[in-house]
């Protein structure tokens, strides 16, 4: 639990002994300045000694590590929840643009042979405040940098946000209406859970939608990953279809370049037959060695090839732009810090150490 899965009314049901203003100010201070307890300077002295005690007003996590790459502009946090379950967000810096990735499970159960939560499993669903709060904490960090304001969330931090649809739909509610976050700026990452992508497009928010692909025929992604045996390639173009038609918006498909696996012309052939219809961009990122994906003999693929990949598609008439792999040395992706619980450097993270 963490204080951002209060809301107001459970504000003000903490504090009924308080004259009803009181509930408002603390929701303020939460939401909208981003406080911390002991700093919500407008209460009486007593009161906010209080709230600073009170375990619903807790913060979710403990900071358990922080990582800098990239000349400061990636950070990595790993943050520990009271159940010891550890998650990690990522802070990254472009020029004025920041964006933060932030889980949505603790682990994984979708088993994606290449990703090192996949590899880790399953821990538990995180809360709408735990997912929440890893907001906060990298827009506060973002003040205290004085850099530009948070711009973009994604959720493409561990787990599979449409495996865990109630709670991280309110948390995207919350982002956009209390903290400010508009649609366009937010975006949702799946492997391609069929019934989730159809709930989104229900939705009236319109955020972005990423879809991890990696392969554009059943058979090596039945492979690469498991729930395409449940939503086949078909089952989950249609879903992008009815997101797209309902949203408007642009839907992006994510491939993780895989040495001779999915990084041959044939691959951006069948992708390029896939993305074209649905106007979808392409992202290209070379994969990230995970020691699982090692041993089934899966590799990135050498910059070369990513490049022919990108050309190939562009000549099918795709847009593909290749990502950079931010944060590479701090294996800033994909649960590959908090899953190899291997040692890490350590640096205190002042959006928590007022705790
Ligand atoms: N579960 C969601 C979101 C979290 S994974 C999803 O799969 O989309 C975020 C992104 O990281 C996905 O596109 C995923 O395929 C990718 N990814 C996972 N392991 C990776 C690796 N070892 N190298 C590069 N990208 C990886
Ligand atoms: Fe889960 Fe996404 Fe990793 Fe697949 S790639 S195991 S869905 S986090």
């Amino acid at each position: 639990m963490s204080r951002y899965d209060l809301g107001r009314d459970d504000l003000a049901a903490l504090l009924e002994d308080q004259p009803s203003y009181r509930a408002s100010q603390v929701f303020d201070g939460f939401y909208r300045r981003l406080a911390e307890p002991g700093e919500l300077t407008d209460l009486p002295r007593a009161l906010r000694d209080r709230l600073e005690h009170m375990p619903e007003v807790a913060s979710a996590f403990r900071c358990a590590a922080e990582n800098v790459a990239d000349r400061g502009a990636t950070l990595k946090w790993l943050l520990e929840t009271s159940d010891a379950k550890r998650i990690e967000t990522v802070l990254m810096r472009y020029r004025d643009r920041t964006t933060v990735c932030v889980s949505s499970q603790a682990g994984c159960a979708m088993g994606c042979t290449f990703c090192a939560t996949g590899d880790a499993g399953f821990g538990r669903q995180l809360s709408s405040g735990e997912i929440l709060e890893q907001v906060v904490i990298a827009a506060r960090r973002c003040r205290s940098e004085g850099w530009d304001p948070l711009g973009n969330v994604v959720l493409m931090g561990m787990g599979e946000p449409l495996a865990n649809f109630e709670a991280v739909w309110t948390a995207v509610e919350v982002m956009n209406r209390d903290l400010g976050l508009a649609a366009r700026h937010l975006t949702i990452s799946t492997v391609g859970v069929v019934p989730g992508i159809r709930r989104l497009a229900g939705k009236k928010l319109q955020v972005n939608l990423a879809v991890s692909l990696h392969a554009a025929n059943d058979l090596l992604r039945d492979q690469l990953v498991p729930l395409n045996r449940r939503y086949p390639l078909r089952m989950v173009m249609e879903a992008c279809e009815e997101y797209r038609a309902s949203s408007g918006r642009r839907i992006s498909f994510e491939w993780a370049c895989i040495e001779d696996v999915n990084d041959r012309p044939s691959d951006a052939r069948e992708l390029a037959a896939l993305a074209r219809p649905l106007a979808a961009h392409v992202n290209l990122i070379p994969l990230n060695p995970t020691p699982g994906g090692l041993s089934r003999g899966l590799r990135g693929s050498g910059r070369p090839r990513v490049l022919s990949l990108q050309a190939w598609l562009k000549e099918y008439g795709v847009n593909a732009t290749i990502r950079q792999n931010r944060g590479r040395s701090i294996d800033a992706a994909c649960g590959q810090l908090a899953a190899s619980g291997a040692p890490v450097s350590v640096r205190r993270v002042p959006a928590l150490d007022s705790r």
